[in-house]
């Protein structure tokens, strides 16, 4: 393998999407990955026969679900119940999903049911690109007068995107994240990691080679175009395009001289979004109609997605809870806090409990559309001819996965789209804001 047309470094879903789409286009294409399974932060653990992800994910009906469908993938899971509780001074309460729930929701006045009502009503149909610029604060109090209907929507829209504070987040994203979760989410069998089992094998058939247990060590650039890429273990790969489908700072490392190009700007903007998450798996359900709840005045939240996707062979109910963190974290007290949840949600789940799975701090994504945001990262570096970016954080207004897919084939349709051109044509497709 001295030489291949393209080199993508990071086998998350960013990286396969692009191997799979340069692969499709007629290239000889390389994926290197350090860990030695491909997948990144979209893997399933198998432990005790029930399956964790790295918490709670759902496939909502965006850019991720619509291009693994372009793709054939067959994507097996179902869409669960809407039915859901919102947690309130410690208790819990009926949130409205449907028109029954609507109708006996304790938590909201006459006037809350209809203006929540009509406001979900005309979100559906709305064109939210008109709020990318203003912040989710700003759409909330522009747009909803009922304080307990305010309370209602900061909390879906935490859970769209899974940002703490209202301030920062651009609107229009979170707005159509959650547009796309009230068309469903699927739930997934046995996990993300079938997903990444099926781009994997959807890769190799197309071609695409696999150098996994392999970390890229720099980026070679030689007179402003990329030459080669070269890995710790020594293997020095000769090419024309490299899609680095990993983290803004190490794809900033991997450069030589990434401070004189828009990669820095692109990691100096990123602000990093966490979450503290806590899955267990459970004999049998105490209060088998309590089995997703949204925090309300808690940053939380908890499905159980077993109620939709087989994620046990022993019959396990698999449940996944989410502290959404700010900047300060403390993991002893999101635990507590999630357990919590869990006491008021599955009292007595301690005696059910065959296996869990606690993640103190996870990286959700490297950064997302903000209002600090200076500009759209991606896809190419201007600066470097050959040299491209893909990963939820190159966002151009999609949210996690479906930046993750969405970037990776902006990167692809870029690259064809200069081949015999001129190499100042790469400000082209930079996505200013
Ligand atoms: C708790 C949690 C919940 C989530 N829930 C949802 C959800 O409900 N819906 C949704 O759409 N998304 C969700 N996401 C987000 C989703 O998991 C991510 O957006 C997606 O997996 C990111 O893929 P990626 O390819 O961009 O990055 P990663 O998966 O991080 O892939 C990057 C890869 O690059 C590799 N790498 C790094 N450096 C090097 C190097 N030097 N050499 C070689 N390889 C390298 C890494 O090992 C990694 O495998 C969630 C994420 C978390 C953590």
């Amino acid at each position: 393998m001295q030489k291949v047309d393209v080199v993508v470094v990071g086998g998350g879903i960013a990286g396969l999407t692009a191997a799979i789409y340069a692969a499709k286009a007629g290239k000889q294409t390389v994926v290197i990955e350090k860990q030695n399974r491909l997948g990144g932060r979209a893997v399933s653990n198998k432990k005790k026969g029930a399956y964790f992800n790295l918490g709670a994910h759902a496939l909502y009906q965006g850019d991720a679900y619509a291009t693994f469908r372009e793709l054939g993938l067959t994507l097996q899971g179902k869409q669960p119940s809407a039915f859901a509780y919102g947690i309130w001074k410690g208790k819990l309460s009926t949130l409205p999903s449907d028109m029954k729930s609507l109708f006996t929701t304790p938590l909201l006045s006459w006037k809350g049911k209809m203006e929540f009502a009509s406001c979900l009503m005309k979100l559906s149909k709305a064109d939210t690109r008109q709020f990318d610029r203003i912040s989710v604060r700003e759409w909330v109090e522009g747009n909803l007068r009922d304080p307990m209907v305010r309370h209602i929507f900061y909390s879906l829209l935490r859970t769209a995107s899974f940002v703490v504070g209202p301030d920062l987040p651009a609107a229009g994203p979170a707005l159509r994240q959650l547009q796309n979760a009230l068309k469903g989410a699927l739930y997934l069998d046995r996990g993300w990691g079938e997903l990444i089992e099926e781009l994997h094998k959807k890769a190799s058939g197309l071609g695409v080679r696999f150098l996994t247990n392999t970390k890229v060590s720099s980026i070679d650039i030689r007179g402003g175009i990329v030459r080669q890429v070269l890995c710790e273990d020594g293997a020095q790969i000769d090419t024309h395009y490299v899609i680095l489908a990993t983290a803004p700072s190490i794809a900033h490392k991997l450069v030589p001289f990434a401070e004189k190009t828009a990669l820095h700007t692109w990691k100096e903007q990123a602000i990093e979004v966490t979450a503290a998450c806590l899955d267990v798996a459970l004999k049998r359900l105490s209060k088998p109609k309590q089995q997703f709840a949204y925090g309300i005045d808690q940053t939380v939240f908890l499905t159980n997605q077993s109620r939709a996707a087989h994620l046990s062979d022993d019959g396990a109910q698999v449940i996944s809870l989410i502290k959404y963190q700010g900047k300060d974290t403390d993991p002893d007290k999101d635990l507590q806090e999630l357990e919590g949840v869990l006491d008021l949600m599955q009292p007595g789940w301690r005696e059910e409990l065959t296996v869990k799975q606690y993640l103190p701090k996870i990286t959700v994504c490297h950064d997302f559309m903000h209002m600090k945001r200076l500009e759209n990262p991606g896809p190419a570096v201007p600066e470097i001819q050959g040299l491209y970016v893909a990963g939820e954080w190159a966002s151009h207004g999609e949210v996690l996965a479906d930046a993750a897919t969405a970037s990776a084939k902006r990167a692809i349709q870029h690259m064809l789209s200069l081949e015999g051109k001129e190499r100042n044509a790469y400000y082209e497709h930079r996505g200013i804001i």
